[in-house]
């Protein structure tokens, strides 16, 4: 029966062998997971939770075909009998939901960080400091080989499918592209030659695992490198994939190594569907669109439109595991939605750590937090409708705690409302709709516009209160400080005060680029501003997708300023921190480090560098120079003999942000319980 919230997203897809349940594959991703020590027992948790919820096709993260194909040293790989138990667990937990799942058969090419990695030609990458040994004539058969026995071990394990990964600047693609295939014999030259590697492993595939498999390949339809594919070999690829067999072609979008972002927040929602569609008329098999994909509306637009026959999501399943149960009996609203900061996930599995959510902490941990079950109720206080203070009571009210909320402003969200003003983080008005909604919905008692007063209040009537009200800016102290010219980031980012045309930031910490950001860049872009701004070539002429980016420099003239000498922004997220930094420097957003404020005079800033003293002239000048914890009243509290937790900003807040703040409300919503 048709759907009737998403018809498109929930309608089945038969390839006579095997049928999906709906048009959602749940794309790969690397967890972390694959190196823990119960590392089967974990992802079949993880997998099969997801599968429970819905989701038709499963790909899992990339599983090495040989040791040469690792991503790291001891990465995980599928080359032998004695490892199907292990992923027997996995497939039996996604079928026993009556889900599907393909195994993603990921050989690293020149990315792999490790000293025995091998391609097509010995190119260093930019994004790895061990060059690669040159495959050989009778190397590249023995990986075709290995390709073809690790799919046939999938096969063997119970998965569904493979996904033979052919994007993204892994192995594959180097085949592919003239940026990296320099060789001149019969694997290199022109685009017949370089597409033979792969075309060689789908056969061998083919062949090997029967016509009753389903065969995936992730296509690198926008290479966003310089002397990447053409538009005319990606469509040859895509026909010749198909005749020889494959099922479904996936959408991979720009190499590792490419400087433009393709799934960070400052990308617009389903901003690369359009190349998909592109490749629509000359193929019949399914096609998937993937980036940016993170709600049901924008995958249903994107399949009515028939830009794509499947939409590929990984993130949004890490913060919301519920997602599709939520939108197939239309309770979207309720979805924890992605909001693309990589802060919890990306960024942990660079820092080789696993990963998890931003939004719900119990993501690849769900074994370590209960789930909702009967708990002794307690009558709990919470001070503040911040990240922190909404993360513990939505959780602890879920739990089955009975949960009072004040918050001193008209609205919840603490620096969450400060955070979603800024361009590119407009996704975080999400989270807060998200907040909004379980809070209605678990009759957490919610306090608007109320100050906690500690003298003459009603102690007796919680059995515990949690302190979450936060930070505030803080004051340095430089003479001047107090002239008309200075505001404070919350002043500046609430829309409170204006800035002038000349604008100093100090501090250029997360909440410096924040301010920089407001400062200079338009919210909600459109695609094709995006496009424009970050050099894509939406007509699809140049090779690599690579054109000239047209860059408009901001109206302001704006500096930041901070006193160590360390990169600026140096503790921003790994996968974003340099978008920031690039698309500061686009606007004309200049930086000085290793500066000591000697005083705010009217008209500028007076400082020293190197020994020297300077004078720089503003109209502006915005304080980004940290936050102090709100504790008022706690101490009144500790007196009154009630037991008081302080969680988020109150307790820390030199390194407090969204992360911390919401982990730590999550975490004691389970130790209470
Ligand atoms: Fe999405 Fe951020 Fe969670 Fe990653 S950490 S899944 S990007 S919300």
């Amino acid at each position: 029966m048709e759907n009737e919230f998403y018809p498109k997203l929930f309608s089945s897809l038969d390839f006579g062998f095997l049928k999906l349940r709906n048009r959602v594959i749940m794309g790969s991703m690397h967890t972390g997971l694959e190196e823990e020590k119960d590392a089967f027992e974990r992802l079949a948790e993880f997998y099969g939770l997801r599968a429970k919820n819905g989701v038709g096709l499963i790909v899992t993260g990339g599983v090495a075909p040989n040791r040469q194909g690792w991503v790291s040293p001891f990465s995980m790989r599928l080359t032998r009998e004695s490892q199907l138990a292990g992923h027997r667990i996995i497939t039996e937990s996604v079928h026993r939901e009556g889900g599907a799942i393909c195994l993603q058969i990921l050989h690293a090419g020149r990315y792999g960080y490790h000293p025995l990695s091998v391609a097509p030609s010995s190119i260093k990458s930019p994004i790895s400091p061990y060059k690669p040994w040159q495959l050989s004539r009778k190397g590249i058969q023995t990986t075709i080989s290995d390709f073809t026995r690790c799919a046939g071990l999938a096969q063997k394990a119970g998965y569904d499918g493979v996904e033979i990964m052919g994007s993204e600047g892994y192995l594959i693609n180097e085949f592919l592209a003239p940026k990296t295939n320099l060789r001149s014999d019969e694997w290199g030259g022109d685009f017949s030659g370089r597409m033979r590697f792969p075309l060689a492993i789908i056969d061998a595939v083919r062949k090997h695992c029967g016509k009753n498999f389903l065969l995936i390949f992730r296509l690198s339809m926008l290479d966003l490198v310089e002397k990447g594919s053409s538009w005319e070999e990606v469509v040859m690829l895509a026909k010749a994939l198909e005749e020889h067999g494959v099922n479904v072609i996936n959408t991979g979008i720009g190499w590792h190594e490419a400087r433009i972002p393709t799934i960070a927040s400052v990308v617009p929602r389903g901003a690369f569907s359009w190349v998909t569609e592109r490749l629509k008329p000359h193929v019949k098999i399914p096609l998937v669109a993937t980036n940016r994909i993170n709600s049901p509306e924008i995958a249903e637009k994107i399949l009515s439109d028939n830009q794509a026959d499947m939409v590929s999501m990984a993130r949004p399943f890490l913060a919301d595991p519920e997602f599709l149960t939520k939108a197939e009996f239309g309770r979207s609203l309720e979805i924890n939605t992605c909001i693309a900061c990589n802060q919890a996930c990306l960024d942990h599995i660079f820092q080789r750590k696993v990963a998890s959510c931003l939004v719900n902490p119990k993501a690849c941990h769900e074994r370590y937090y209960k789930a909702v079950r009967e708990v002794a109720p307690k009558r709990i206080l919470v001070v503040g409708a911040g990240p922190a203070g909404l993360a513990f009571s939505v959780e602890a009210a879920s739990l089955g705690h009975s949960v009072t909320l004040l918050e001193a402003q008209d609205a919840i969200g603490g620096q969450f409302r400060l955070a979603m003003r800024v361009p590119g983080k407009e996704e975080f008005s999400e989270t807060l709709r998200y907040y909004a909604i379980m809070i209605d919905k678990l009759g957490i008692d919610l306090r608007l516009n109320t100050r906690f007063v500690a003298e003459g209040f009603p102690y007796k009537a919680y059995d515990a209160m949690v302190f979450a009200a936060g930070v505030s800016p803080r004051i340095p102290d430089i003479a001047g400080v107090e002239l008309p010219l200075v505001i404070r980031y919350d002043e500046l980012i609430s829309g409170a005060k204006t800035a002038g045309r000349r604008v100093l930031i100090l501090g250029a910490g997360g909440i410096g680029f924040d301010a920089a950001i407001y400062l200079t860049h338009a919210g909600n872009i459109s695609n094709n501003e995006f496009l424009a701004e970050w050099g894509i070539d939406s007509e699809l002429r140049t090779s690599g997708g690579l054109m000239k980016a047209s860059r408009v420099a901001g109206f302001r003239d704006v500096t930041l300023f901070q006193r160590s000498n360390s990169k600026p922004g140096e503790r921003l997220g790994k996968t974003t921190g340099w978008i920031h930094r690039n698309s500061l420097r686009n606007k004309g957003v200049k930086f000085i480090t290793g500066v000591s404020y000697l005083s705010v005079e009217p008209g500028g800033l007076r400082y020293t560098r190197d020994g020297q003293e300077f004078f720089q002239e503003a109209d502006t000048i915005v304080l980004c120079t940290g936050q102090i914890s709100n504790t008022r009243g706690i101490e009144d509290v500790c007196l009154a003999g009630m037991k008081v937790y302080v969680i988020g900003g109150s307790l820390n807040p030199g390194d407090i942000d969204a992360k911390r703040a919401i982990k730590e409300g999550f975490d004691l919503a389970h130790a209470l319980s």
